[in-house]
Order: structure tokens, then C-alpha cells, then sequence
């Protein structure tokens, strides 16, 4: 299948070609060309993850040179669960856990699905590749350790200074070798504007081979649509009814794949976006404005956003205000409702929560006796809560324990180059070789 640009449908990628690239050269973002329509029944019923992934995404790669490498690649990238587990109650509300990969959030799947796709997309002769990522908390550590180690690819992982919690940041600097970190004076938005600039820079283009692992890359948003359609096909088995999800957002990306995965026909019901203070998405939505702005910082770090990239690709799916309207619904919840959320999570249901999954919850606390009544819930967690213990802790009154893969982690030595957020200092910084040691 081909993908086309956002901004200009002309503009044309096959897979592969698309997952290399990144942003499309006009600075829109790839989308597929048509839908492939699945049926349920189609999928065996104890299929894994990777063999629903092959499945599923088969009909996008096809006719490309990844297409006979699928089954591996999946194999590969999805070799951690995703299980719905359901949460006390009236039975009719589950969590799917997004954390059980090795830097325990949610953007492992997308990250080894690329690393694993790029990996294989290079030859002998290519040139070295360089992967320019911004991050607000949780896509730094998933790419770096997704390409760690992986020869003839080298990347750089930009994070707002200060922005994001001490335990993030240990995962986004501990890596050395190939992969390098850059703390930003500024914000999110500004480390995602530097990456898009340096895209549409010549001079970079002409220096290095570079691509994006962020969420505007298809070979992140993609995969991501393979636990949305376990999910719904494991509670659509299980009870016959559609399952509704309740995705914690910041810049759309697991969001637009648990819409994408609908439009390919999976039995998926209602889609709602949980958005911390940020509240970009849910005034476009009241309003119909698009009004982008500074992000702010929240306890949900990882949802900063002000501006969500992704929010090209919903609007390439529903062109009106009504469509989009009619697909999602949005919710905004401020850091005082994050934090009692998560003390009610632990007291009544014995949950531990991050900060971003108790958006979530306070979202469904909030929907309507009816609607929540009638639907089949999915709340979406989207990062173990020990990536956040520094706010968990204090909140619930234990400690968290850490999962294995992230106390490996934590162990490691640390070290990372402060810039200032401008093309040229990102540049020179990276011409500079080695970086400076820190702890
Ligand atoms: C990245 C992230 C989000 C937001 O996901 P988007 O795809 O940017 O909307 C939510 N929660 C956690 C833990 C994350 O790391």
C-alpha cells in the first residue's frame, strides 16, 4: 500500500520508504491511501499479539521490502503482553496494561516495531542514520532502548529541561553508545519544533540521513493499532460488546491508532481522549477553533502538549467538525483531580496508577451514569506507575515497587548535553562528538 501526506495527497510514500522518512517532505505526515477492512471472526482465538500484528498490518506493507520480514518484525517487537484486566465493580470496566515493556510505557510497542522495521531496511552500504526524537518523558527511553546497541544508527534524544521527572530522566540519559541525550532549555513543543526544523533544513538533509521516531512516524502509529484490536477482540469474545476505550493524550498518536484500528473494522465503540490541563483538543472540540498553544507542565508530563502533531492525521480521517466530533470526545483533567484520582484508585480498587492512566479513570468517572452504564470501558494505562513514584508515592502513602526491566535501568550511569533550543546549538552539539559526563 502507498501512504500520503496529510497536507498534500500527491505526495506519495510506500511503507518502508515512509517509516524511513518520518515527516513527508512538505511537513505533513504520512497516512494510509485506504482502509483494509478485517473481520473479526477472522482472528483465532488465543492468536498473540505478533501474530495479530502480522495479520493486521499485512495489507499495509504488502508489495514492500519489509513485506516478507513482517511476521519476524512483529515477532520481534511485540514480545511482551498487553492483558485486560478487569477492575472490580460492576464488571464492566477493564484496564489494559501497556506497561510491560522494557521501559515500561506504552511507546515500547511503536519504538521496536520501527527499530526492528529500520534495522532491516538498511544495507551495507547505507549511511549512517541518524534518529531525531523529542520527548516529554516516555518516547526518549522507549527509542533509545529500542535502538541501543543497533550498528549504523546513532540517536539523539531531545527532552525539555526540568520538564520531566528525575526518574524519566535517568531513563532518557543512562544509555551511552549510539544514543545521546539533549536536555532543551525550553519546552516540549520547542524540542518538537527543533526536530521538525532540522527535517526541513537542507543542510541537514545533506549531512546526515535522518529520521524521526516520534509518534509522526508511521512505523510508531501503526503497531500501535495491533494491542487496540487484541483488546476489542478479547472483550468482544469474552461478552459480545464492543469495547470503548479511554486513551490518556497528549500528542493523539495512541489515540489516532485506536481510531485507525476501528476504521479497519475492529469492535471498537466509543473513543475518548483524557487530556491533563492542556486543554488544546477539548476547546477545538467545545469550540471549533483550532487554537494551539504553550503547553503547560502537569503531573501527566507525558501529555504536555500544546500543540498535537497527531491532530493532522484525525482531521485527515474526518475532514468536519462533526465528523471529528461524532468519532472522540474529550475530557480535561487538572493535576488536583489527578492526584485525589489516584488516591481513590488505591483506596477502592487497590490500583496503583500513574499520573496519566488516573486521567483516565477520572474521565471515566466522570462520563455519565448512562453512558458508563452501557458501555463496555477499557481504561488505557499507559505507563507503570514506578516511572512516576516521586508523584505516586507521597499520594498512596507505600512505596512502588519497581518493576525488573526499569531497575536495570536505574542502575545505570548517567550523562547528557544541556542546549538551548535552536537549530544551530542542536547542530553543533552533535557535531561535537562526545558529551559531557554528569550523574
Ligand atoms: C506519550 C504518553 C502519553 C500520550 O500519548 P500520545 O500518543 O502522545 O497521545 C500518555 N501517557 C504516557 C505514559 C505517555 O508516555
Amino acid at each position: 500500500m502507498r501512504f500520503q501526506s496529510t497536507r498534500d495527497a500527491q505526495l506519495t510514500a510506500g511503507f518502508g520508504e515512509a517509516l524511513a522518512q518520518g515527516l513527508a517532505p512538505d511537513g505533513g505526515l504520512y497516512v494510509p491511501i485506504e482502509w483494509p477492512s478485517v473481520q473479526a471472526a477472522s482472528f483465532a482465538a488465543r492468536e498473540s499479539l505478533a501474530g495479530i500484528g502480522s495479520r493486521l498490518l499485512a495489507p499495509f506493507a504488502a508489495a514492500d521490502p519489509l513485506a516478507p520480514s513482517l511476521a519476524d518484525i512483529t515477532a520481534e517487537a511485540f514480545d511482551f503482553p498487553a492483558p485486560v484486566v478487569a477492575l472490580g465493580g460492576t464488571g464492566r470496566l477493564a484496564i489494559l496494561e501497556l506497561f510491560h515493556g522494557p521501559t515500561a510505557a506504552f511507546k515500547d510497542f511503536g519504538a521496536r516495531f520501527l527499530a526492528a522495521c529500520l534495522a532491516r531496511l538498511r544495507g551495507p552500504a547505507s549511511r549512517p542514520l541518524t534518529i531525531l526524537v523529542a520527548t516529554s518523558g516516555d518516547t526518549g527511553g522507549a527509542v533509545a532502548a529500542a535502538f541501543h546497541g543497533r550498528p549504523g544508527i546513532e540517536v539523539a534524544v531531545l527532552f525539555p529541561k526540568g520538564l520531566v521527572s528525575p526518574t524519566q530522566e535517568r531513563q532518557l540519559t543512562c544509555w551511552g553508545g549510539n544514543v545521546r541525550s539533549f536536555s532543551v532549555r525550553g519546552t516540549f513543543d520547542d524540542c518538537q519544533r527543533l526536530v521538525k526544523q532540522a527535517f526541513l533544513d537542507r543542510r541537514w538533509q545533506q549531512e546526515r540521513s535522518l529520521s524521526s521516531a516520534n509518534s509522526i512516524n508511521l512505523g510508531r502509529l501503526l503497531p500501535q493499532t495491533v494491542y487496540y484490536a487484541a483488546a476489542s477482540l478479547a472483550v468482544y469474545r469474552a461478552h459480545g460488546e464492543r469495547a470503548s476505550f479511554i486513551v490518556p493524550s497528549g500528542n493523539l498518536g495512541n489515540a489516532v491508532a485506536c481510531i485507525w484500528a476501528r476504521r479497519l473494522g475492529l469492535p471498537i465503540a466509543e473513543v475518548v481522549l483524557a487530556h491533563n490541563a492542556n486543554r488544546t483538543v477539548s476547546d477545538f472540540l467545545d469550540t471549533g477553533d483550532w487554537r494551539p498553544r504553550a503547553s503547560v507542565p502537569t503531573l501527566a508530563s507525558a501529555m504536555d502538549v500544546g500543540n498535537p502533531s497527531n491532530m493532522e492525521r484525525l482531521r485527515a480521517i474526518y475532514p468536519d467538525l462533526s465528523e471529528i466530533r461524532s468519532a472522540v470526545s474529550a475530557c480535561t483533567v487538572d493535576d488536583e483531580a489527578i492526584r485525589a484520582r489516584i488516591r481513590t484508585g488505591y483506596q477502592e480498587l487497590g490500583q496503583i496508577w500513574c499520573p496519566h492512566t488516573a486521567t483516565a479513570a477520572e474521565a471515566y468517572a466522570r462520563l455519565a451514569a448512562q453512558r458508563r452504564d452501557g458501555g463496555r470501558w477499557v481504561l488505557v494505562s499507559t505507563a507503570h506507575p514506578a516511572k512516576f513514584r516521586e508523584i505516586v508515592e507521597p499520594l498512596i502513602g507505600r512505596e512502588v515497587a519497581v518493576p525488573e526491566s526499569l531497575a536495570k535501568l536505574f542502575a545505570r550511569p548517567t550523562e547528557c548535553t544541556e542546549i538551548d533550543a535552536d537549530l544551530g546549538s542542536l547542530r553543533d552539539a552533535l557535531r561535537d562528538g562526545r558529551v559531557s559526563e554528569g550523574r
